[in-house]
């Protein structure tokens, strides 16, 4: 058996509610019937379910961007894991690098946002890792990386067929047009299942995880990276709100090294 790759695209804060629906529309189309690999939207919460009453019927899948860990209650401005569910998502991402920025999201939030995410059995959390340019030139990068995955991820239980998906994203390299060199996207990727193998075991990480790369990838770029081998996906932003070179994107994933065998 064969995992499929998966690329999500993060729309961050970029469409209003009509440019997420058109937007969403011309995905629908340019991937109708497309299912060698998982392509997922992220979508602002405002247009989630619009968007899920338009991928009806489509193999793409929804997400949103941010969730809450407790599931109800007085928490201004947040929202939880089952209404995530209710509005037709299948993954959140959690931690992402601009949330700790400007939200300064941290380990702790992190890692209640998981658990109540797993609590839920229906969503699959894209949990977002990856070194600052300071931790990068300190020569920290590793340590940060296996820090993180221990803040997010310890004393978690992981049961059944519920996915966990770790997105490495260099946060200097977000944004900025220039992706990191694939070699060194691959390293660091081993060294992410080295460490996730030390905390849940190989069986479970070959079973339950998938790690993905994120930090400007484009239509040209991703060529060098589809042939990686501990790479399962991609999470895209700017390439992710071009149908045509997002396509390219996913096109470039899929067509190369059909997945990473799962030890049974
Ligand atoms: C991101 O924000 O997660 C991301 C990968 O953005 P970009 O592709 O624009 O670098």
């Amino acid at each position: 058996m064969l995992t499929k790759k998966i690329i999500i695209a993060n729309w961050k804060m970029n469409l209003s509610l009509a440019e997420t629906v058109g937007l969403t529309k011309k995905f629908k189309e340019k991937f109708a019937g497309f299912n060698q690999g998982e392509v997922v939207i992220c979508p602002a919460n405002l247009a989630l379910s619009q968007a899920a009453k338009i991928l009806k019927g489509s193999q793409l899948k929804l997400g949103a961007q941010n969730v809450f860990w407790e599931d109800k209650g007085m928490y201004t401005g947040e929202i939880s894991a089952d209404m995530l569910v209710e509005a037709g998502c299948q993954y959140v991402i959690i931690g992402h690098s601009e949330r700790r920025k400007y939200l300064f999201e941290n380990y702790e939030m992190i890692h209640k946002k998981v658990r109540a995410v797993l609590e839920t059995a229906k969503l699959t959390p894209i949990v977002c890792i990856g070194e600052t340019i300071e931790e990068k030139e300190s020569d920290r990068r590793d340590f940060v990386l296996v820090e993180q995955l221990q803040q997010a991820l310890s004393g978690i239980d992981v049961f059944g067929n519920q996915q966990i998906i770790v997105a490495y994203e260099p946060v200097w390299a977000i944004g900025t047009g220039t992706a990191i060199e694939p070699s060194e996207a691959e390293y660091a990727h081993k060294i992410i299942r080295l460490a996730l193998n030390d905390m849940f075991g190989m069986r479970i990480i070959s079973q339950n995880f998938k790690i993905i790369y994120g930090g400007s990838i484009n239509s040209k770029n991703v060529k060098k990276f589809a042939a990686l081998e501990n790479m399962d996906g991609l999470l895209v932003g700017g390439v992710g709100l071009k149908v045509d070179d997002f396509s390219k994107v996913v096109k470039s994933i899929i067509n190369l090294p059909a997945g990473r065998p799962v030890k049974n």
